[in-house]
């Protein structure tokens, strides 16, 4: 069986049992990364899914999984930030999850009549980004001017047109929004988009079937060609060639030619110089990262959009502090979104800021106390005791102490395992901490813990809550 197929039925018995909300929410965009030596791999988008699904649904998949694939003996979880806003092979249609919801057809995308001659994976995707939703604001005025030009007459002006820029800073919308302009200002157009790899793809495809003809008659057959991440012919001679002619006779018939790249042409380093000088004989724009204010227009929009009021200080905040790119700081208004429904709270500064700081990507949050954040994160042992003891609500002396009723070995346990994990500290010392305790029976201890939390849910869900009060 295929990954997708193994997915789909993973998520499928799943969803019978299931909290059904979740699974959309939390499982939407996931994909199997992989399975290998007996582990199965899961990617999500977001940070916030990864962590809610391997806290509260781990034992479930694990077992799932295994009713499908005996040989599997553990599950994983990844972020694939790419699967936010990309389509991906191995993503699951979710739409029978939400047709088994009951949601109601007319709140679904009514699908465009107009001719989108697009891959068909790219097909929905591509309905969604337009020129009206991509805010410019004084650092991609030219460039929006600039695909509005190009929509209104393709092949006129600006050709080709080349939009480079770092990743997630809005090339593909701008991509896709101006072959959806196109067709909305001149519908018998015939446009394409697609990704640099997915042409290249499609053309060793051809090629291994001796069959090139029908490859290079649909590309060269076009109105408006449109190549997202053309850094990705590097390298690969045919598949540039090929994409060079194909380029050249529709420059020469007039027809528009849209690209984007990580880099402008001149440093398209595995390129063949000829490309890289007909790339830029258009126009050549760089993609930048909008203002804050614009920043923080982008994700009052997108609140809007999750039919959410979030206060101005937090889309603020994030708009100030992630600076990497304008997918990421959507991902933390997402995430914060999500986390917030599921506790029916409101987000927080703090739990934004913890969400950054997952990420790792910002070393000092502007606007936010450090100390505050910081003071959760975990130091020493005593602070772990402290923390067991007070979240099983025993006297600190009794968890270190020599009682062995089941109500405080447990929790005792639970600490070493801890300890154990968290800090790295020997079995000796962990035993010195306990009231002088052999190093063996420590090491019993913590391996009793790692043996139960494999068939016990509850325990998983316990030692998760305490990792997080310690900020791990
Ligand atoms: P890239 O292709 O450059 O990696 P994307 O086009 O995928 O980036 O953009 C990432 C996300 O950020 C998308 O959800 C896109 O809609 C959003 N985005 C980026 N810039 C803007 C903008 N100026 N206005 C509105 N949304 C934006
Ligand atoms: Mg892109």
């Amino acid at each position: 069986m295929d990954k997708k197929s193994f997915w789909e039925q993973i998520l499928t018995k799943l969803f019978s049992s299931a909290n059904k909300q979740h699974i959309l929410t939390f499982f939407n965009n996931s994909i199997i990364v992989g399975v290998s030596d007996g582990v199965l791999t899961l990617g999500f988008p977001v940070i916030f899914s990864k962590e809610f699904i391997r806290e509260r649904y781990h034992l479930k998949l694990l077992q799932l999984a295994q009713e499908g694939d005996a040989s599997i003996r553990d599950v994983q979880y990844e972020i694939v930030p790419a699967l936010a806003d990309q389509d991906h092979p191995d993503k699951i249609d979710m739409t029978k999850f939400k047709d088994a919801m009951g949601e109601s057809p007319s709140v679904r995308k009514v699908p465009n009549k107009m001719e989108v001659i697009v891959d068909g994976t790219m097909r929905s995707k591509m309905m969604k980004y337009h020129l009206n939703n991509f805010m410019p604001g004084s650092n991609n005025r030219l460039v929006h001017a600039a695909c509005t030009a190009v929509a209104a007459k393709p092949g006129d002006i600006y050709n080709p047109l080349y939009l480079y820029g770092q990743v997630g800073l809005g090339k593909t919308h701008l991509l896709q929004a101006t072959g959806n302009e196109i067709l909305r200002n001149h519908p018998n157009k015939r446009v394409i988009y697609m990704t640099a790899e997915k042409f290249i793809n499609e053309i060793i495809d051809a090629i291994g079937k001796r069959h090139t003809k029908p490859f290079k008659d649909n590309y060269r057959n076009v109105d408006c060609l449109i190549v997202d991440d053309i850094q990705f012919f590097a390298n690969k001679a045919t598949s540039e060639q090929e994409f060079f002619h194909t380029f050249n006779e529709l420059y020469d018939a007039g027809k528009q030619i849209i690209m984007s790249a990580d880099r402008p042409p001149r440093d398209l380093d595995g390129l063949d110089d000829r490309l890289r000088s007909r790339f830029a004989m258009g126009m050549v724009i760089e993609v930048c990262l909008p203002d804050f204010e614009t920043r923080v227009a982008i994700l009052q929009r997108k609140a809007q959009e999750y039919g959410e009021m979030i206060a101005p200080e937090i889309l603020e905040f994030i708009a100030y502090n992630v600076t990497s790119s304008v997918r990421e700081m959507i991902g933390i208004l997402i995430n914060a979104i999500a986390l917030a429904k599921l506790e029916q709270t409101n987000p927080t500064i703090r739990s934004v800021a913890d969400a950054i700081k997952k990420l790792n990507k910002v070393d000092n949050l502007v606007g936010y106390n450090m100390d505050d954040i910081n003071k959760r994160a975990v130091r020493t042992l005593d602070d772990i005791i402290d923390l067991v003891a007070g979240y099983y609500k025993i006297p600190r002396s009794d968890l270190i102490g020599e009682q062995r009723c089941k109500e405080i070995m447990f929790p005792r346990q639970i600490c070493m395992y801890l300890i154990r994990e968290i800090l790295d500290q020997s079995y000796e010392a962990i035993g010195e901490n306990f009231g002088g305790r052999n190093h063996t029976t420590i090491l019993h201890s913590c391996n009793k813990i790692v043996a139960q939390m494999k068939v016990d849910e509850r325990l998983v869900r316990d030692v998760n809550a305490l990792k997080r009060e310690m900020g791990v």
